[in-house]
């Protein structure tokens, strides 16, 4: 297959990047910590999507990474999620669907969803959020899709693409539609709106109600190249035709629509069209636990069913570039750049072949997360260096790590809030939480 990844041995450094390191043996990692806390130096094989950044000098005081054994990745964008959500364990459907709608209906899933209202109800929704992010941040993702705006308390941690964390956009940049359609009202401001993140067609290709939902879209003037449909699984080769020509996005959740319908989007025929495609976890309750394992269900759908379509180094793409051009933050975010802001995501090597290695990556395998050159996540002995006694311990699978949660320069409410903490207070209203490390 084609190798569309730039894979250097570089240098990467700038005064806004920072860089990364690990140290366990195993992995291979080491960093020496520099005088001046504002420069890190990232030294590693670097795997992006397109341009690799230039070589600089590496400033004075800089804190260096050096990895020999792993890749160091844009930081991962998950197009779709319902962060809200994950703190809710698997949510096994009685039956398979032929629509959206005829799950939401069921006693069993109302009765699954019902500790979301209660601890919503009981002003715990920031918790329930970081406790989803943090999920998301130890999987290497640093930006994610499906988080309502105008909460304050999630300004911290990684990137909610609906609040555009830090990112200096206005606050309709991206506008998210989770209902029917047909209950959309009013109009978009296609000049301040740049992505319009709307659920459609959530259903088999045989059902002519989720196919009618792409008529619905149109009527109502929200199809445009600024729209991306979530999903979309219902669609046949007219619709991805149609979204290619205005340039529309697709972001795809394979494991959730097989759990709840037995069948996925034929991405293969999007693709063919010309449609941009991106991948999304969409929940806990029917998706994967994390983006690795969305991945894999991926791969295994388009080894079974697409033959092949998807090239390996697409895969990488759906989790980074193609995300941060559905979400209209491509300007900000998306790949190692002069300019744009140090989101880095170093995993261990799992195969010399950086594409197959992704798709062979677990959870105990992410070395270091960075959000905006801040270390938020990585392996004890590097965090341990560079962030003394400020991170909490984690253990992944055997691999120690250490997750930095609590925020003491964002006055945000509850920032200073730990892992610890959000852990206690979902358990004591919860019983039955999600693992963080499943
Ligand atoms: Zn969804």
């Amino acid at each position: 297959m084609k190798k569309r990844f730039r894979e250097l041995e570089r240098t990467l450094g700038a005064a806004m990047f920072v860089l990364l390191l690990a140290i366990p043996s195993w992995a291979a990692m080491t960093v020496a910590v520099g005088t001046d806390p504002s420069k890190q130096i990232l030294k590693g094989k670097i795997v992006t999507p397109d341009q690799i950044p230039v070589d600089c000098t590496e400033p004075t005081g800089a804190t260096i990474f050096t990895i020999t054994n792993g890749y160091i990745f844009p930081g991962f964008i998950d197009a779709h999620n319902h962060v809200a959500y994950n703190f809710l364990p698997k949510w096994t459907p009685p039956k398979l669907y032929q629509r959206r709608a005829q799950w939401q209906a069921t006693q069993s899933y109302k009765v699954f969803k019902k500790p979301y209202d209660e601890l919503k109800e009981k002003g715990l929704t920031c918790e329930i959020i970081k406790y989803g992010e943090i999920k998301a941040l130890i999987s290497g993702v640093t930006t994610i899709q499906g988080t309502s705006p105008g909460s304050s308390c999630i300004r911290v941690l990684i990137r909610n693409a609906e609040n555009q964390n830090k990112l200096g956009l206005k606050s309709l940049h991206i506008r998210t539609y989770i209902l029917d359609i047909s209950s959309f009202e009013g109009t978009i401001d296609w000049n301040v709106t740049k992505s319009f993140v709307v659920h459609l067609a959530e259903g088999l290709d045989t059902d002519d109600r989720s196919r009618n939902e792409f008529n619905i879209l149109k009527q109502k003037g929200l199809f445009t190249g600024q729209t991306a449909i979530i999903h979309g699984t219902a669609f046949r080769e007219a619709e991805f035709k149609e979204m290619a020509q205005v340039g529309a996005k697709l972001i795809w959740s394979p494991q959730s629509n097989l759990v709840l319908y037995g069948k996925t989007t034929n991405v293969k025929l999007a693709l063919q069209q010309g449609v941009l495609v991106s991948l999304g976890v969409d929940w806990n309750p029917s998706g994967s636990d994390n983006i690795f394992d969305e991945l894999r269900v991926a791969a295994q759908v388009n080894e079974s069913q697409f033959a092949n379509a998807i090239a390996d180094s697409d895969w990488i793409k759906m989790i980074t570039i193609n995300p941060s051009k559905a979400l209209a933050l491509d300007a900000q975010i998306e790949k190692l750049a002069p300019g744009l802001k140090a989101d880095i995501t170093v995993l261990q090597s799992k195969n010399p072949d950086p594409h197959q290695s992704l798709l062979n990556t677990h959870l105990q395998d992410v070395q270091m997360v960075w959000v905006g050159g801040n270390l938020l996540y990585g392996n004890k002995t590097v965090v341990e260096k560079v962030k003394p006694a400020q991170c909490e311990a984690l253990t992944v699978h055997g691999s120690e790590k250490r997750v930095c949660v609590k925020d003491t320069k964002e006055n945000v409410t509850k920032a200073t809030q730990t892992l610890a903490e959000i852990q206690a207070i979902l358990q004591a209203n919860f019983s039955n939480l999600a693992p963080l490390t499943p």
